[in-house]
């Protein structure tokens, strides 16, 4: 893969605010998302081809094994994956690509493309990650629990795997997507660590 543009890989648990974070890093810089592909439903308000490539399993399981994906993970039961063709165009014209994807796909992105940037963005604290996860209203009481495992897990393995040199604590929403800002402005990648 080329390697003329950046690749920016934002990870952090269901809940923390990644959407609303990378929306707004977009919109206040040129960079471009990667759509990815994923085999669950479209949730209301949610548009093919701009939040995600919506396929059934056949398609998927076939983007796998003619390696059209720089990577992809099964997350709560359904495939999510990234589509290389986009991020390798993107970067060979110069451009600077964010991933939004899990811990197991940043993992895989890591070895194929350890320059790019890691970021993990967490929650101040487990309660308000469990006050978010419940304010959704959109998840049963059992998929609250089932997130806020998987969150709990997100944020030990990305401590620990020494892939996230960039541990962001989402205390205050603007203060991060200046942080986010910053990073994706700085062709150098600058290193700042915070505890999550
Ligand atoms: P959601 O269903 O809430 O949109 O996403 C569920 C999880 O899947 C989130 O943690 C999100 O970061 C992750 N995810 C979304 N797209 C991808 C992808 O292309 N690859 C991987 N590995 N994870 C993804």
């Amino acid at each position: 893969m080329t390697n003329d543009g950046r690749l920016i890989v934002i990870t952090g648990p269901s809940g923390v605010g990644k959407s609303t974070i990378v929306r707004e890093v977009l919109r206040r810089t040129g960079a471009v998302y990667s759509v990815s592909a994923t085999t669950r439903k479209a949730r209301t308000g949610e548009v093919e081809g701009r939040d995600y490539f919506f396929v059934d399993r056949e398609s998927f399981e076939k983007m796998i094994s003619e390696g059209q994906l720089l990577e992809w993970a099964e997350v709560f039961g359904d495939y999510y994956g990234t589509p290389a063709r986009p991020v390798r165009e993107a970067m060979s014209a110069g451009g600077t690509v964010i991933l939004e994807i899990d811990i197991h796909g940043g993992r895989q992105v890591h070895q194929k493309m350890p320059d790019a940037a890691f970021l993990f963005i967490g929650p101040p604290d487990e309660d308000e990650l469990k006050r978010r996860l419940s304010g959704r209203g959109t998840e049963s009481p059992e998929s609250i629990e089932r997130r806020f495992a998987r969150a709990r897990e997100e944020i030990c393995v990305a401590t620990g795997s020494g892939i996230y040199t960039h541990m962001i604590v989402n205390d205050d929403l603007d203060r991060t997507v200046r942080k986010v800002v910053d990073i994706v402005n700085s062709p150098d990648d600058g290193q700042e660590q915070e505890q999550v």
